[in-house]
């Protein structure tokens, strides 16, 4: 290989043009994956503290592609970009409204409270994402509130429509919850403008309990704030039985994480309905 400043040059062009060119790769494998039917949907509990009962789910995305699973993580950013996800997404969107509409047919309506999925900020910027939704809500017969719409504030913030597109969700009746809450710039400025009914409280804050005053004052300070504006709280990312036991001392009724349960497959998620009639 060649040596100084020269070869560092092409080193780095060479890595900048195969980001790129792999990018474009997984663009064009998304579209074929979308045809061929190599997503599915896997849902995480959310539970009621201090019990651990499930009373809700999150949909989050897995793309199988020969017999290896990708995480979001890698490919819902290059969706964002080349804006796959607006189809991508409508296919999410009515696949956990069916979904919705099947376990409240096997288990009763009551059984779930909300079942949640994910919408990012290319997808909010998208004028048809309210006809979607709308859609699949009437398609599926799912009443609105039970559909958990999550956002994040970076979404909120990508664009003029955003906001627009919130506020006409938030019209049809749908849950608005703020995910990943405390990360950005704004996230309380955000509870004033915005028609939120949720706040997520993001997992680098759920890490810090039991750390002490300092660590603790956000997961403190939210569950006042959020008292006083009427909206429900879960703690996100809780993966051990004393962050469980300590969010309940402070007051939160609801949580997810590793510590109750791994994002699940439907089946999984039955079986689970099915253990909870009978305890
Ligand atoms: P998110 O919405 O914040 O989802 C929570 C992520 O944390 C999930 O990762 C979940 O598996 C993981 N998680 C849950 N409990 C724990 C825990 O106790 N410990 C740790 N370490 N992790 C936990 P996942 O499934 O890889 O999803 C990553 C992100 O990809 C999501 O973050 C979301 O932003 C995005 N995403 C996932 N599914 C969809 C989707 O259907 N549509 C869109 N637009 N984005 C999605
Ligand atoms: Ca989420
Ligand atoms: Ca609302
Ligand atoms: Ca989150």
């Amino acid at each position: 290989a060649a040596s100084g400043a020269g070869a560092r040059v092409v080193r780095y062009d060479a890595s900048l043009e195969q980001r790129l060119t792999q990018r474009a790769t997984i663009a064009a494998d998304l579209r074929r994956g979308l045809t061929a039917g190599e997503f599915h949907l896997l849902y995480q509990p959310i539970v009621e503290l201090p019990h651990g009962r499930t009373v809700a789910v999150e949909s989050l995305i897995r793309w199988s592609k020969d017999g290896r699973t990708i995480s979001p993580a890698e490919f819902i950013p290059v969706a964002e970009d080349t804006g796959l996800i607006v189809e991508l997404g409508a296919w999410i969107i009515d696949t956990v409204c069916a979904q919705a509409a099947a376990w409240s047919r096997r288990h009763g309506c009551d059984a779930l409270r909300s079942i949640a999925v994910n919408v990012s900020a290319r997808q909010l910027l998208d004028p048809g994402l309210v006809d979607v939704v709308a859609g699949a809500i009437a398609r599926h017969g799912i009443p609105a509130a039970r559909l958990t719409v999550e956002i994040t504030e970076t979404a909120v913030f990508a664009g003029g429509r955003a906001l627009a597109t919130v506020n006409a969700l938030s019209a049809l009746g749908v849950t608005i919850a703020l995910d990943d809450f405390g990360t950005g710039h704004s996230s309380l400025g955000l509870l004033r403008i915005c028609p939120v009914d949720a706040i997520k409280v993001d997992k680098s804050f759920v890490d810090g309990l039991g750390g002490g005053p300092q660590q603790e004052a956000i997961v403190i300070a939210l569950t006042g704030i959020a008292e006083t504006l009427g909206l429900y709280t879960v703690a996100e990312g809780v993966e051990t039985a004393a962050q469980a036991r300590r969010l309940h001392e402070l007051g939160y009724r609801y949580a997810q994480g590793f510590h109750f349960a791994r994002p699940l497959p439907p089946a999984a998620i039955d079986d689970l309905l099915d253990q909870q009639v009978t305890t």
